[in-house]
């Protein structure tokens, strides 16, 4: 069996460390999401992950308290003011702590990331992260997944017990949303310098965006120094103008997530891939990290995901174990079997003791933040 010289090239180099440069991700990205290469893309890619990763995975958990009409306008997104068509939401103060109550109750979730609109009120924002804090375990880290905020109120999210902030320059943004790509990036900046984590996602991807493309925007997001990485495809909308785009498969995004994995090897401080919608192929080809979602979400065009896109904490707890993970790493570090959790003797054989090395990994996973 052969692959082509140059790729083979490329993916032994990672196995030694390397990430991949601009053309050669370019290269990887061509090949079909169905071929032989894509294949072996992703399963070097899982194996670099679960090296980095000690074969841990993390499972996250995300609130979307609020929806109404968006002057964002991205018009891949549910809540775009100019096809919002859903009934608008507010979650109060008890609906929202019961959920992150809800969401940490099974022990292996690592964080809780509370989501607004793009406009918020900050001071709400604040009451409802301190509402959780108080709530949820201590080793449960807290992220904010909010509008474009300046360095004081970054500080105030900080103070208040957030860890980290999920905010992100999308693909073509300012020209399939409305808003300013430089503001993005100086939220960003403002994000990290009050000193909390913040992680990159190549989003929203749709079978428009070429392999040149996604190499540059994830090598841009890898140029923001991001604590992790991630890739998320957009979710077809019946109702959003740019429907007739379509939506790519989860192999083709299991191929985006592995070579996003292999890029990440510039920066030994990533150990944690994500993948958004979670599944069983990504979770395969070099994600380890997975999200539950509860409320609203730009991608689902139900009100209350969980009953329609979003998967259960239980749901992701069976994935990472479905994936073969040994367990799930908490927010302060440690480590829970997840076959435990389940309920589930661990039944697997003696063939798992010579899958995964730990050659590469770091200690701690988790900076102390
Ligand atoms: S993705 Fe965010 S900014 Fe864009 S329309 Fe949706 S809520 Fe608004």
């Amino acid at each position: 069996m052969q692959v082509p010289a140059q790729t083979q090239g490329v993916l032994e180099r990672a196995l030694d460390g390397k990430a991949p440069a601009r053309d050669e991700m370019v290269h990887l990205l061509r090949y079909p999401e169905h071929s032989l290469e894509s294949g072996i893309i992703r399963a070097v890619a899982n194996r670099i992950t679960r090296e980095r990763s000690r074969n841990l995975a993390v499972v996250s958990g995300q609130i979307g308290y609020a929806a109404s009409p968006c002057d964002g306008d991205c018009v891949f997104c549910a809540f775009s003011a100019a096809h919002f068509h859903l009934p608008r939401v507010e979650m109060s103060t008890e609906e929202v702590v019961e959920h992150a109550t809800t969401l940490t109750s099974n022990g292996v979730l690592s964080g809780v990331s509370l989501m607004s609109m793009h406009q918020f009120d900050f001071r709400r924002f604040l009451d409802l992260l301190a509402a959780v804090r108080a709530a949820v375990p201590a080793y449960v880290r807290i992220s904010a997944n909010v509008g474009d905020i300046t360095a004081e109120q970054a500080k105030e999210l900080k103070a208040a017990g957030a860890s980290g902030a999920y905010h992100q320059i999308r693909l073509r943004e300012g020209i399939d949303t409305r808003l300013d790509r430089e503001e993005r990036i100086r939220t960003v900046r403002n994000i990290q310098e009050a000193g909390l984590r913040w992680g990159f996602c190549c989003e929203p991807i749709g079978p428009e965006h070429t392999p040149e493309e996604l190499a540059d925007h994830i090598l841009f997001g890898m140029s923001l120094r991001p604590s992790y990485c991630a890739a998320m495809r957009r979710v077809f909308l019946p109702n959003s103008p740019i429907a007739a785009r379509g939506q790519i498969t989860e192999l083709r995004l299991a191929q985006i997530v592995a070579v996003s994995a292999l890029a990440a090897l510039a920066d030994p401080a990533i150990i944690f891939i994500g993948a958004h919608e979670p599944n069983l192929i990504c979770l395969t080809s070099g994600a380890n990290s997975v999200y539950a979602e509860i409320g609203a979400n730009p991608r689902d065009e139900s009100i209350e995901t969980s009953q329609n896109l979003g998967l259960s904490v239980d749901d992701c707890t069976r994935m990472i174990y479905e994936a073969g993970f040994d367990g799930a790493l908490q927010g302060d570090g440690k480590t829970i079997p997840v076959s435990s959790v389940l309920g589930i003797k661990d039944a697997r054989g003696p063939h798992t003791t010579t899958t995964t090395t730990t050659t590469n990994f770091r200690t701690p996973l988790f900076d102390a933040n």
